[in-house]
């Protein structure tokens, strides 16, 4: 019988089929989880991004249209001032400075007003504080816009004497009678609290990061939450870019700054300027991070409940085939207790176990017969003079002090002589039964070859030996023998430690002994010398 060394095949350390089974569930299950999260980010980014383009857009064409009617309305008030001023050189400087106080003040729309004269003399201002009256004007625009006698809206640029940066929209003045008389300017301080910055504010747009800003038709900054970048050129802004030819729209752009921005934007066609509204893409990523953290923590609780069940049923699954491998590895090691054949759900499992089991049974069954074959003497049904051997080599390795009677039958050729051998057989297997009934059940007898037998008594001296030869001498002596004349034995009795310390020498003294009880005349016991 082949046996393999401990557990079989352990080369090196495998996996187990339930580990593996749960290892592969669980990264499927991982695996899918990730991909849906992966996935549902995707989409919410998508639909993140689209909406707050939109919504920029939205922000961006609603404030490009106040800004359009702001604009009108501004103009409207130039024109209307322009009218009343038609014949400003019959009203006093106070007139003309009180009316021009009142529109600036009723208004509200714009930190200066002045009125030119052709000859490019400031005639009155206001608020007076600011005491250009009567001066020449110098600045380009003040210039084009006196002589286009036409209604004008400048390009933001810097005063030479108060370095402000000012937008300004004039009307021409006509008289009555048709002639030129000059502007009625309107001025705007960017940097300074207006009409514009009061409707539009320098705030962010919505609280969330998100924010707006004007640019005019060349590009430059008119308003922005950071003061400093007003009068900056960023024409070199897609979006910028866009505006100065006009268009409105929503688009992904990265700023002058480098930043990522989701943009929407609108021009305002009162003075082709454009209005951008601004979102930060990083604001974006955030909102996205809080939606995944949001989608974990509502799943993660029916996640591990669903990786347990599969972790379980994995288990299950794996439970037959790990118990086949369990059983069978067990097999020429141990004696195995088979289990009953349970039917499992799985129609692979169920065969198997069933094919396994029942293969194992009849290994068993063929191991045991073997092995009893191998142990046992097929006439007499008693131990072989392996077993015998065995049974002594292993009382002496342990070092249990035990005595051994060496019996054989007298005269036994002449009883297979005169009965014949089948007779003899009969008479062997007699003897054997006696023997054995005299014995109690912690004394066992062997058969040793012929007509020989041998008993071993385990912790018994010389002398408790020398007893129970005896006895087992007198039965067979009074027992009912298969032949007519009487069943004797002699015996020779040696004990381990005292007559011998190894096997073949303690089997030797035994034999000695019996020798002995033959030459002394047969059917007797004598116990070996020391
Ligand atoms: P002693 O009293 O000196 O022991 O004389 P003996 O005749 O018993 O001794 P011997 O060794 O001369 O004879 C033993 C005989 O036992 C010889 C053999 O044929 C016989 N024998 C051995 N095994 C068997 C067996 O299995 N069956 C039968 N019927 N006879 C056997
Ligand atoms: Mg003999
Ligand atoms: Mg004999």
């Amino acid at each position: 019988m082949f046996k393999l060394k401990g557990n079989g095949f352990r080369q090196s350390k495998k996996l187990s089929l339930t580990w593996l089974l749960t290892g592969l569930v669980t990264l499927v299950v991982l695996l899918t989880s990730s991909i849906l999260l992966v996935g549902s980010y995707q989409s919410k980014k998508q639909s993140l991004t689209k909406t707050t383009l939109h919504l920029n857009y939205i922000s961006a064409d609603r404030m490009s249209k106040t800004m359009d009617s702001l604009f009108q309305s501004m103009r409207g008030s130039l024109k209307h001032g322009a009218d009343k001023l038609s014949d400003f050189k019959a009203m006093t400087p106070k007139q003309v400075d009180d009316y021009l106080e009142l529109m600036r003040n009723s208004s509200n729309f714009f930190n200066s007003i002045a009125v030119v004269e052709s000859n490019r003399v400031i005639r009155n201002v206001a608020p007076a504080s600011l005491g250009t009256a009567g001066r020449h004007i110098t600045s380009k625009a003040s210039m084009e816009a006196l002589s286009l006698q036409k209604p004008y809206i400048s390009s933001p640029y810097k005063t030479s004497n108060t370095k402000r940066l000012i937008v300004f929209l004039s009307q021409p003045i006509f008289s009555s009678n048709g002639s030129y008389l000059g502007i009625l300017s309107g001025t705007l301080y960017l940097q300074k609290n207006n009409i514009l910055s009061e409707v539009f504010g320098y705030n962010n747009v919505d609280g969330s990061g998100s924010y707006y800003y004007i640019v005019d038709s060349e590009g430059r900054l008119l308003y922005h939450p950071d003061k400093n970048l007003i009068g900056n050129d960023v024409s070199s802004n897609k979006v910028v870019q866009k505006l100065m030819k006009g268009e409105s729209g929503e688009q992904q752009v990265r700023n002058t700054r480098g930043v990522e921005m989701l943009a929407g934007f609108s021009s305002v066609s009162a003075n082709g300027w454009g209005i951008v509204v601004v979102t930060p893409i990083g604001l974006i990523h955030n909102e996205l991070m809080s939606y995944i953290r949001t989608i974990i923590g509502y799943s993660l609780l029916p996640f591990i409940i669903l990786l347990m069940s599969i972790i379980v049923i994995a288990r299950r699954f794996a439970w037959p085939f790990v118990h086949l491998a369990n059983l069978v590895s067990k097999m020429g090691n141990e004696k195995i207790v088979l289990p009953e054949v349970k039917p499992h759900w799985s129609r692979e499992a169920d065969l198997l176990s069933r094919a396994v089991l029942l293969a194992v049974a009849n290994i068993q069954k063929q191991t045991d017969q073997l092995t009893h074959e191998a142990t046992t003497d097929a006439l007499t049904g008693l131990m072989n003079r392996r077993s015998l051997e065995n049974t002594i080599s292993q009382w002496i390795t342990s070092g249990l002090p035990f005595s051994l009677i060496m019996l054989d039958v007298d005269k036994f050729k002449f009883v297979n002589d005169t009965y014949g051998h089948l007779i003899g057989d009969e008479v062997l297997k007699h003897v054997a039964k006696v023997i054995e009934t005299s014995l109690r059940p912690d004394e066992s007898c062997y058969r040793y070859g012929g007509e020989e037998f041998v008993i071993l008594l385990g912790g018994a001296g010389s002398e408790d030996a020398f007893d129970v030869a005896e006895k087992v001498r007198q039965a067979l002596e009074q027992s009912k023998a298969p032949i007519p004349t009487k069943v004797t034995v002699s015996q020779g009795i040696a004990n381990y430690p005292l007559h011998a310390l190894e096997r073949e020498g303690l089997l030797e003294k035994a034999d000695q002994a019996l020798y002995l009880a033959k030459s002394r005349g047969r059917n007797r016991t004598v116990v070996a010398e020391s």
